[in-house]
């Protein structure tokens, strides 16, 4: 492809020769592009909840209100923060997996206790999220092979975790989220979470793993999203020599899944 940008330099010499150099800096210039814009996107994903919190702290300073009403306020403020607190960890999360290429630990993680935690947060998940619609998900977790996976433990469980809570997040009450494990005809094994919610149209994705890339900017904040969780998934498995599968369809569902290569599963070791 023909460069888009060029930096040029022209160099005279005493003699009157002249020697042009031209270097092509689209990638850098496209490198610029992207810090810049993830700047500016960190700054409108903090300064939301900020605006929302002053305002709510300016409500309570000017405003006689009963105990009921302050004890509103201040709930919705304590949302607002916590909003700030999993944006700030998940910023933190993604720079230190774009900070280098392998896992941050290597160890051989048993994955049935890796998917308890896993399990108990997407029910917790999920009931809080029926409080809401008043309409429970049928939430189902297939078997867990006994087998270790080599990685990182935190790591691995907030890819699994991420992709659950999207199921969960994205599907409306009443509707099926599966997890299940399962191993492909060439023998990896692969986690993947299906869901009955709305799908994804096929322009998407290719982005979804972008940073704070979202198809529907609302649902994602409503949900408690800070559009930062498949950009970490898709660093965590391609760390873990692993591939990160999407396929949906609008208005039947959408199943993601993280497949992992051979020799990074063993057979559980005897235990004594
Ligand atoms: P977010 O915090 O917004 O959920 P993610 O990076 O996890 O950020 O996801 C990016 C976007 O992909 C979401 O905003 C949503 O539009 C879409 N998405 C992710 N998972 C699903 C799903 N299971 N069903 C429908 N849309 C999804």
């Amino acid at each position: 492809a023909l460069p888009q940008k060029l930096a040029v330099q022209l160099h005279v010499y005493g003699d009157g020769r002249l020697l042009l150099l031209s270097r092509d800096v689209t990638a850098l210039a496209q490198a610029e592009a992207m810090r810049r814009d993830f700047v500016a996107n960190v700054s409108h994903e903090i300064r939301t909840p900020l605006t929302v919190l002053t305002g709510f702290i300016e409500t309570l300073q000017n405003l006689e209100l009963d105990a009921a009403e302050r004890e509103r306020y201040l709930a919705l403020m304590a949302g607002q923060a916590e909003r700030m607190q999993t944006l700030v960890s998940d910023l933190l999360t993604l720079s230190r997996l774009e900070g280098s290429p392998t896992p941050g630990f290597n160890e051989w993680v048993d994955l049935p206790l890796l998917m308890h935690p896993v399990e108990d947060e997407a029910r917790g998940l999920a009931q809080a999220l029926s409080m809401q619609s008043g309409r429970p998900h049928e939430l189902h977790f297939g078997p867990v092979p006994e087998v270790q996976l080599a990685g990182a433990r935190s790591e691995l469980r907030s890819a699994f975790s991420n992709l659950v809570g999207n199921a969960l997040r994205y599907t409306p009450g009443g509707g099926r989220v599966d997890v299940e494990w399962s191993q492909l005809p060439d023998g990896r094994l692969e986690f993947s979470v299906t869901d009955t919610g709305p799908g994804i149209a096929a322009e998407h994705l290719p982005r979804l793993t972008e940073r704070f890339y979202r198809v529907d900017q609302s649902r994602s904040r409503e949900t408690g999203g800070t559009g930062l969780g498949l950009a970490i998934v898709k660093h965590v498995i391609q760390r873990h020599g692993g591939e990160l599968r999407i396929a949906s369809a609008i208005g039947k569902g959408s199943r993601f899944s993280l497949v992992f290569p051979t020799n990074r599963v063993r057979a559980e070791p005897e235990r004594v």
